[in-house]
């Protein structure tokens, strides 16, 4: 079926100018050669676009090069200071005794949350990219099981804002309403498992240093603190935006959060776990939010972030998702910026080519689904299980695991962003002490066969919309299998 594209106010649409919406507006802009009108709507006002809640562009600040080099090497579009804040030469995890440490993703750049977007909007200016902001969008406009527009609400006066496109790209982050709410029959799931979303929270804090342990604080690496006691079911972080600035935070899966408040009988809320841990650190002292211009209204703020394999499906007829509204953060960390750069630039491609061969169907935007998997997405799943399996650990397994299974070779796919093979756990088999260490060990096997059988799935992702039901269902049975052996 070829969808027609009639008239309409202009050809794409973009929901939501944060940052997975900055970035895949200019890329279309680019492969269009700046023929395709292009219309970014946001609910905040201009000076303060890509705020993700009233308190704030709540984020890690992390990216690693590579991927900001994946969009400067395809549409032209170069970060540097001062939406690039600091420069780092990798994430190193330490275990909770801090006995061992993993280094990964090699270099990155800690970003500015709140200047990036005034930056990414003066490229989209340029590029003849209309910006609406100050509108709420609350709905989607349908006709004929296809997306035509979206409808919303001028923030403020509340008068009724309606426009329509030949396509809509979601950008909305996490909660978006439009597809929770998508009004067509399609393949794309609408709501995400409560399990599946981790509640963060951080602050930027200026500070003075009281002793040196660059366990607790580096300026040349981003520090990540697994602990159950901590972060239970996620992690806590220090990333450096200077000699004496950093963002501090931590995620937890609230479940787990639940279950330990009521092992240990208390009543702590996200906020409170987080002043603990930022008060545990020996290094930092005299610390201060900062009330740097550049981070006024800024350095304190909790938000939700999805840790599971992105939404099965990206595309419906006449609509795309992009960034958190499509479940993009990896797993294993959060990390959402990355492949929400990723997945921008390639939307951007695909929608100039569904646009240009008067197709934007389910079937003509396909390629953008197969696309971001061959690119990124394959390697989702497996890294769901590997968090899943990673949530139900004690400190002691976690403890042990880092120290006895981890292989050069596991530690160099961790780098890349893939998962570990742990071939030193058949290896170290017959000397393993102890149930609990030989369980870990199991899991840890039982990860890395689920791992490579949903990568070979990835890589048979259908080739047209026609083929997608019986993929999903083996999907389905893959990742039950997968699941069976966790409690998460
Ligand atoms: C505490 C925390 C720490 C994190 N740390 C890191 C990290 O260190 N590294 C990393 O890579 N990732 C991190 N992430 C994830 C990262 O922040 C996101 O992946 C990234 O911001 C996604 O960008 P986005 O544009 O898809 O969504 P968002 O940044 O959420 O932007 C969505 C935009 O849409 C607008 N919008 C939403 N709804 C509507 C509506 N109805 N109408 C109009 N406009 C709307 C919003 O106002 C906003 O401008 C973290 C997330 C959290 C919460």
């Amino acid at each position: 079926m070829s969808i027609g594209t009639g008239k309409r106010d202009y050809d794409v649409i973009v929901a939501g100018g944060g940052l997975a919406g900055m970035i895949t507006a200019c890329s279309v802009a680019f492969y269009s050669n700046q023929s395709l009108r292009i219309l970014v709507i946001d609910r905040n006002p201009l000076s303060s676009l890509g705020k993700k809640t009233v308190t704030g562009w709540i984020c890690g600040d992390a990216v690693g090069k590579n991927a900001v080099d994946y969009m400067s090497n395809r549409i032209g579009i170069r970060w540097k200071n001062p939406e690039i804040e600091h420069y780092v030469k990798g994430v190193v995890a330490y275990s909770p005794d801090h006995e061992t440490a993993i280094s990964f993703d090699g270099e990155g750049y800690l970003l500015n949350r709140k200047i990036l977007p005034q930056k990414q909007m003066n490229d989209a200016l340029k590029l003849g990219i209309e910006v609406k902001d100050r509108v709420a969008l609350r709905s989607l406009l349908f006709e004929d099981n296809s997306i035509v527009g979206v409808v919303g609400e001028e923030v403020g006066t509340r008068e009724t804002y309606k426009r329509t496109a030949k396509l809509i790209i979601d950008c909305t982050g996490v909660t978006s309403v439009l597809r929770a709410n998508l009004p067509i029959k399609s393949n794309i799931e609408r709501r995400i498992n409560r399990n599946d979303l981790e509640a963060t929270g951080r602050y930027i804090y200026t500070f003075k240093i009281a002793q040196d342990d660059k366990t607790y604080f580096d300026p040349d690496y981003c520090i990540i603190h697994l602990d159950q006691q901590i972060a239970p079911g996620g992690y806590a972080w220090v990333f450096p935006k200077g000699d004496n600035k950093a963002n501090i935070g931590l995620g937890v899966q609230q479940k787990a959060f639940e279950t330990l408040n009521k092992q240990t009988g208390t009543k702590k809320d996200l906020k409170l776990l987080i002043d603990e841990y930022v008060r545990s650190n020996p290094v930092l002292k005299d610390l201060k939010m900062t009330d740097e211009e550049s981070d006024q209204g800024n350095s304190w703020g909790t938000w939700q972030v999805s840790v599971r394999r992105q939404n099965d499906c990206l595309v419906a007829n006449g609509y795309i998702l992009v960034g958190d509204a499509a479940w993009m953060p990896k797993p294993i960390d959060a990390g959402g910026i990355g492949p929400a750069i990723i997945a921008g630039t390639i939307a951007g491609r695909e929608a100039v080519q569904a646009i240009q061969q008067n197709d934007v169907s389910e079937k003509g935007l396909w390629n953008y689904n197969k696309n971001f998997i061959d690119e990124y997405g394959y390697k989702t799943a497996g890294l769901e299980v590997f968090r899943r399996m990673l949530q139900d650990l004690s400190n002691d397994q976690i403890n042990y695991g880092m120290k006895h299974f981890l292989s050069k070779m596991d530690v160099e796919k961790i780098t890349n962003g893939e998962h570990p093979e742990f071939t030193a756990v058949d290896k170290l088999s017959m000397f393993i002490k102890g149930v609990v260490n030989r369980t870990l060990a199991e899991n840890l096997s039982h990860t890395s066969k689920m791992n490579r059988k949903l990568v070979n799935h990835y890589h048979n992702f259908p080739e047209e919309p026609g083929g997608f039901a019986q993929w999903h269902l083996t999907l389905e049975q893959i990742l039950k299998e997968a699941f069976a052996k966790f409690r998460n």
